[in-house]
């Protein structure tokens, strides 16, 4: 591989592709005292001399690192020429590919790349993964390398084997190598007992139908950064993925590639997947003793059916593990910098449904009362209804409100208004679901306007 330049940039460049066990070809006019001691120390061919095309011969690579974008621009067109891969240092236009920041757990390398929007972005979440990952994972991908042909023999089904080696790699033994206190022959003869007691042909009095787990795990409202720690942890060990409409496809990426994906929304716009349904299946994959992670919008056990789901597993016996998520509620807040309680403004908050019959059962006057944040999970349709019974039950019509579409998702979109005239906003707005109302004064920190009693 080429590298032209010769002083401080093809210097740190030439560290980096010595590390990585680059074969170095160096060009450059002269080199500067550090580069002639790294191409001593590497063996690094050195030529003596300025850039021309011919020094690709032979070449798979070439790194542009001299201070002069001409002669950057210049390797790049050569490169283009002879079909060899061309990285300008700093210099996206003329690269025709990137280097991207590795952090290196040799077998395991981890590239960290932006396409050539920002090294130093790249080389910021390179020491955030670096402070991440322990020291001796290689090691550890070391040891599975060896094991796999073993296990592979042990085990015949994959899911076996990747439950295994989900349990392997969760193992106080794989603690232990990473720990770096279990020489290699230990850490062998403790993982092959481990594989062992794996494969052990249960006994006719253990012997017990396979039986996964099912996992209710929230979605949170939209943004994938607002999955909680052990969401994304499950989320990746996962055979198989039962997803709602409102779970957003960038969610759906934090899901363990190979996981099986069904949607349990609406099925292709026609009709919806009945409750019945969703338990029959969640029932079946987990029969098949596989890890099922069922994963609702928001929080599972806010306004999401959770508890049928829940009842519907206990009665089969199928273990449940809850995980929470940040319901639609929180997310709308927070990203509309909306307190939902305030000294003064609002010293409960309340979360309703209000849809279609169930509507006329609630306490609407309490909802009308004043003091209080409510928050209406509704369909848009629902909005006019819901307002004009707030009215009716005595709530004030310059009470602020505000409705938010599609909360922390992109083109998340808000409506601020009172009762008086937040139906008709949200409509000139054209507001579709997934929205929300929110209800009282603390409705007015949404509101470019808002002017709050510095008494309160
Ligand atoms: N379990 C979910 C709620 C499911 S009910 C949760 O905890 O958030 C569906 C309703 O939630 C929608 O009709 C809408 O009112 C609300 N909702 C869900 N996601 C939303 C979002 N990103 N923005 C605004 N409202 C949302």
């Amino acid at each position: 591989m080429l590298l032209v330049g010769g002083g401080a940039v093809a210097a740190r460049k030439a560290q980096l592709l010595d590390a990585a066990g680059a074969r170095l070809r160096v060009v450059a006019p002269e080199l500067s005292a550090p580069m002639r001691q790294l191409c001593a120390r590497s063996g690094a061919q050195v030529c003596l001399t300025a850039f021309d095309p011919s020094h690709l011969q032979g070449a798979m690579l070439a790194v542009a690192a001299t201070n002069d974008p001409d002669v950057n621009s210049a390797i790049s067109a050569a490169g283009r020429a002879a079909n060899v891969w061309v990285n300008a240092v700093d210099d996206a236009a003329a690269s025709s590919c990137y280097l991207p920041a590795i952090i290196d757990r040799s077998p395991v390398i981890i590239a960290v790349g932006t396409g050539g929007a920002s090294p130093t972005l790249a080389r910021r979440l390179r020491a955030q993964l670096e402070a991440l990952l322990p020291q001796r994972l290689g090691e550890l991908a070391r040891l599975a390398a060896r094991m796999r042909p073993g296990v592979r023999g042990a085990l015949p089904e994959e899911h076996q084997r990747r439950q295994f080696w989900d349990r392997f790699f969760e193992s106080e033994l794989a603690e232990r190598v990473l720990a770096g206190n279990v020489a290699k022959r230990e850490a062998d003869t403790g993982f092959e007992s481990l594989l062992a007691t794996a494969a052990a042909p249960v006994t006719a009095a253990q012997e017990a139908p396979a039986r996964g787990a099912v996992w209710l795990i929230g979605a949170g409202p939209g943004d994938p950064d607002l999955l909680t720690l052990r969401a994304q942890h499950l989320l990746q060990q996962c055979d198989v993925v039962l997803y709602d409409r409102l779970v957003p496809p960038a969610v759906l990426e934090r899901v363990r590639r190979d996981a099986e994906r069904v949607f349990v929304g609406k099925e292709s716009g026609q009709h919806r997947t009945t409750q019945a349904r969703i338990h029959e299946l969640l029932l079946h994959y987990a029969a098949r003793g596989l890890r099922v992670a069922r994963l609702k919008g928001g929080d599972p056990l806010v306004f999401g059916r959770g508890g049928e789901e829940i009842a519907a597993l206990a009665q089969a016996g199928v273990p449940v593990i809850v995980v929470p998520g940040v319901t639609a509620a929180f997310g709308a807040a927070a990203a509309n910098a909306i307190p939902l309680t305030h000294r003064g403004l609002a010293q409960s908050v309340c979360f309703v449904t209000a849809m279609g019959e169930a509507a006329a059962a609630l306490d609407w006057r309490a909802l009308a009362a004043p003091l209080q944040t409510v928050v209406f999970y509704m369909g848009v349709a629902q909005l006019p209804r819901i307002v004009e019974r707030l009215l009716r039950h005595g709530a004030p019509d310059n009470r602020p409100a505000v409705v938010v579409e599609r909360a922390t998702l992109p083109g998340q979109r808000l409506v601020a208004g009172t009762l008086k005239d937040i139906a008709a906003r949200a409509q000139a707005a054209g507001i579709a679901a997934p929205a929300l109302l929110m209800v009282g004064d603390v409705a007015q920190f949404a509101s470019p306007a808002a002017r709050l009693d510095p008494n309160a």
